[in-house]
């Protein structure tokens, strides 16, 4: 069997693995992607970022299709609320193009991109990672100094590594449309959908957009009562029949070991607010990058050094996912009546005109239940939130 001997094999040319590939070979090392997918990047997504994404990947800027300033959010059927800011708090983009352009980059600065190539099994030693992919009915052998798993959602490959999965999921439906005549980003909460999830329609390009849910519980007929509901308000054509997907909503304790780290959803590196995992995928994997530099550069591949990718990833991300998962717990536990009341409440005090981040949820988090939304916490969230602020 013939082998591919690189410094590092990253498993996933999602956001967190084309990143990972990118960033390492323009530092020079050698690269190895594998993606099981022919199409990168085809994904279940909507593609909803925040402008932040402007500042570290600004390339970002030519795979926008739309831009969002405002946002209507409504609550059963006889509530509603615009939300609207003076500038574009959020961007959707192409996300397929957009990680397939990582990609190439990647390939352009020297990386092996080798797609169809389902990782089946590895093995990490002392003296090195041993990859094996199946391809073309033939197996492949891959080796390594450092192994990177950004293989997504649920991938079993995490837990061969010794790593554990992330604890909390949400699921996610969506439905591609046609037709559809909606100038703004609809949120909806309420009836027809069950407590603590929420549901979109959201306008892409050219007429096109999304329907979608999310949330804990797996949905009858994939969310259909929802989604005639909307086709019945909205009047869209459905382009393609629903997918689904899960996301987890808290991180992994650990994400590394001596030769190995986790990068993107397969280490819960996601808002747990919104579900959102492009951005801070791609964010964890510029950290994940820099320590793996410091270990090719001076052949450390002990579990000590890789644990100062969680370290460094704690000291960027914790807190703020922490508070983030506090938030969508109490999400899930207001009923249709709270959640109206809570945005009348918003809706007249001055928490719109806050400088709210698209990213970064746990300031505007804190900062509401500074306000009497802090009397809607009960019984066990009262606690929570009690430990949260003294933790
Ligand atoms: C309905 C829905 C809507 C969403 N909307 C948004 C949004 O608007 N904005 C946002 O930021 N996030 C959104 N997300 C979340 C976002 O898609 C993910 O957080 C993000 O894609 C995570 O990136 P990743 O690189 O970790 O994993 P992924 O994008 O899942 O990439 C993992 C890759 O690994 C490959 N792979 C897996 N196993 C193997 C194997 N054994 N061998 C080889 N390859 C393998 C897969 O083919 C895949 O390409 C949404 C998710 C859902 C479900």
């Amino acid at each position: 069997m013939n082998s591919l001997k690189t410094d590092v094999i990253v498993i996933g040319c999602g956001p967190g693995g084309a990143q990972t590939a990118r960033n390492l070979s323009r530092r020079g090392f050698s690269v190895a992607l594998l993606d099981y997918r022919l199409n990168v990047g085809d994904k279940l997504c909507t593609g909803i970022v925040g402008t932040e994404m402007l500042n570290h990947y600004p390339e970002v800027s030519n795979y926008v299709l739309n831009r969002s300033r405002s946002a209507n959010i409504h609550c059963d059927k006889d509530y509603f609320l615009t939300i609207e800011k003076d500038t574009t708090q959020a961007l959707i983009i192409d996300r397929e193009k957009f990680i397939r352009n990582i990609a190439l980059e990647a390939e352009d600065s020297g990386t092996i991109l080798r797609l169809q190539r389902l990782v089946s099994n590895f093995e990490i030693s002392e003296n090195g990672v041993e990859v094996y992919a199946k391809y073309n009915g033939d197996i492949e052998k891959y080796n390594s100094d450092v192994l990177v798993i950004a293989s997504g959602y649920g991938s079993k490959l995490a837990k061969r590594a010794g790593f554990g999965l992330s604890k909390h999921y949400i699921y996610g439906y969506q439905t591609k449309l046609n037709n559809v005549d909606v100038d703004k980003v609809n949120v909806f909460s309420g009836d027809p959908l069950p407590k603590g999830h929420f549901g979109w329609v959201v306008p892409t390009s050219k007429n096109k957009g999304y329907c979608g849910v999310l949330g804990k519980e797996k949905l009858r007929n994939n969310g259909l009562e929802f989604l005639s509901d909307m086709q019945q308000k909205f009047n869209f054509d459905i382009e393609e029949k629903t997918k689904v997907w899960g996301i987890p909503i808290s991180p992994v304790d650990k994400k590394s070991r001596n030769r190995s780290l986790l990068v993107g959803d397969v280490a819960g590196q996601v808002k747990p607010t919104t579900g959102g995992g492009i951005y801070f995928a791609m964010r964890s994997a510029d950290v994940a990058a820099e320590v793996i530099n410091d270990s090719l550069l001076t052949r450390d591949f002990s579990e000590e050094h890789f644990n100062s990718y969680s370290r460094k990833w704690n000291n960027i991300f914790k807190n703020e996912l922490r508070i983030g998962f506090f938030a969508r717990q109490f999400y899930e536990s207001l009923n249709s009546d709270d959640i109206k009341n809570i945005l009348s409440h918003i809706e007249e005090s001055d928490l719109i005109s806050k400088d709210i981040n698209f990213d970064w949820h746990s300031k505007i988090v804190m900062m509401a239940f500074k306000t009497k939304i802090k009397s809607y916490l009960k019984g066990k969230m009262l606690r929570k939130f009690k430990s949260l602020t003294f933790n």
